[in-house]
Order: C-alpha cells, then sequence, then structure tokens
C-alpha cells in the first residue's frame, strides 16, 4: 500500500492557513496564497525551481500581487515566520492513524510516495509521529523524479517487493495521485476529501481514510496480494 502525505495524511492545507495567519494576522489573503503555491510548487516539482529558491519567489510574488514589492532578503525574512509557524501546525487528520494502524495490523506492507525535498518531507513525517510507521519512503527529491511519472510508482514497488498491480495508492490529487498511479500499473485510488465531482474520475473514490479498509476488503478485494493479507 502506497500513502501520499500532504492533504492525505496530514492536514497540511490547515497548517500553511495558519502559517500565514500568523505572519499577516489574518488568513483573508488565503486564496490568493493558494493561487500562488499551486504555481510556484509545480515549478519546484518541475525542476524549474530548487525548493528554496520557490519559497522566496513564492513569498515576493504573493505580496506583489498586493502591490508590495520586496527583495530577497526581506521575502526570506517573512518566508522563516510563516514555515515556523505553519510547521507548529503540523498534524495528522483524525482517520490518518486508525486506517494506518488497521493497514499495518493487516500485515500491509506501507509506503509513503509524496512529491518534496528530503530533508523537509523526513523532518515533517517524523514531527506527525510516523517515523517509524512505513517500510519505505520514496520522497522525489530523493528519487529525481515526481509523481505523476510512472517511475515515481515502480520504485516504491520495487522498494516492497511487489509488482505494480499488487499495490494501491491513495492520494487526495485525481491527476498526481490516483490518475497517474492507474497509469503506472497500480491501483490508484483518489480520496476525495472536499467531495468534488469530476464527470469520471475513472478510479475508486473515498471521502475519508475511514473508507479505505472497506475498499481493500471489497473492490480492491481482487489485488493479487490482498486478500491473503487481510482476510
Ligand atoms: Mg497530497
Amino acid at each position: 500500500m502506497c500513502l501520499d502525505v500532504d492533504d492525505t495524511l496530514l492536514d497540511s492545507q490547515r497548517a500553511a492557513r495558519q502559517g500565514l495567519r500568523e505572519l499577516l494576522g489574518t488568513d483573508r489573503a488565503w486564496p490568493v496564497w493558494e493561487r500562488t503555491t499551486d504555481d510556484y510548487y509545480a515549478r519546484y516539482v518541475n525542476d524549474e525551481l530548487d525548493f528554496d529558491v520557490m519559497c522566496v519567489e513564492r513569498t515576493k510574488a504573493f505580496f506583489a500581487a498586493f502591490g508590495e514589492q520586496i527583495d530577497d532578503a526581506e521575502a526570506t525574512r517573512r518566508e522563516n515566520l510563516r514555515m515556523a509557524a505553519m510547521q507548529r501546525s503540523w498534524g495528522l487528520f483524525d482517520d490518518a492513524r486508525p486506517c494506518l494502524d488497521w493497514m499495518r495490523d493487516s500485515g500491509l506492507r506501507l509506503a509513503v510516495v509524496t512529491n518534496a525535498p528530503s530533508a523537509y518531507q523526513r523532518k515533517k513525517i517524523a514531527a506527525v509521529g510516523l517515523a517509524d510507521t512505513f517500510d519505505v519512503l520514496v520522497i522525489s527529491g530523493e528519487v529525481g523524479v515526481a509523481k505523476p511519472d510512472p517511475r515515481i510508482f515502480h520504485t516504491a514497488c520495487d522498494a516492497l517487493g511487489l509488482r505494480p498491480d499488487e499495490v494501491a495508492h491513495v492520494g487526495d490529487r485525481l491527476d498526481t495521485d490516483a490518475q497517474g498511479a492507474t497509469r503506472a500499473g497500480l491501483h490508484g485510488i483518489w480520496l476525495n476529501r472536499d467531495q468534488r465531482a469530476p464527470e469520471d474520475a475513472g478510479v475508486p473514490a473515498i471521502t475519508s481514510l475511514h473508507e479505505l479498509p472497506e475498499l481493500l476488503v471489497g473492490d480492491l478485494a481482487a489485488l493479487p496480494a490482498v486478500p491473503e493479507l487481510i482476510r
């Protein structure tokens, strides 16, 4: 079983919103921050910007959207404040720990598959108490490819010692996680926490990790490696 981290296990959006609130005294500008982040994080994932550079450039772009031009030093100062506040707010969704415990108790081997820098993501995983939860951590900053590239999913399968068709991957991004995993030959599952309704997701969807065990023992029971593990 492969799992995404941000907004799947960890309520990253809540933490990011809290970081912005502590920096600005309000989170009214959250939609602008979210759009700016989507834009700049994609440029990090696509190897156009180093992560640290991305963080500074994103902050400059965010304030520029409100007509304030700041230099690198000031952007770094503000980003450090925001980042520290965000990290104090890192936490798991309520449904993450019960689901992880169930999977571990069922004998499933667990891998993280995440798009992020190595040290940052390992720090985050440890901060929420998951340092010893996974058999394998597959982090884009370490393997050199990012979701939805099939190679990152195949790296996880190889590390688990399983074929792609023996592995499921769950994540909050329909394209990056669920459809990407499916194209790589895994069983992609969309964690649709906001209950958005695309016309045809083309993959199984759940709205909470509480629904994952039932899906694994039900619809995905055809998985070659699953039935004997969770019987
Ligand atoms: Mg995610």
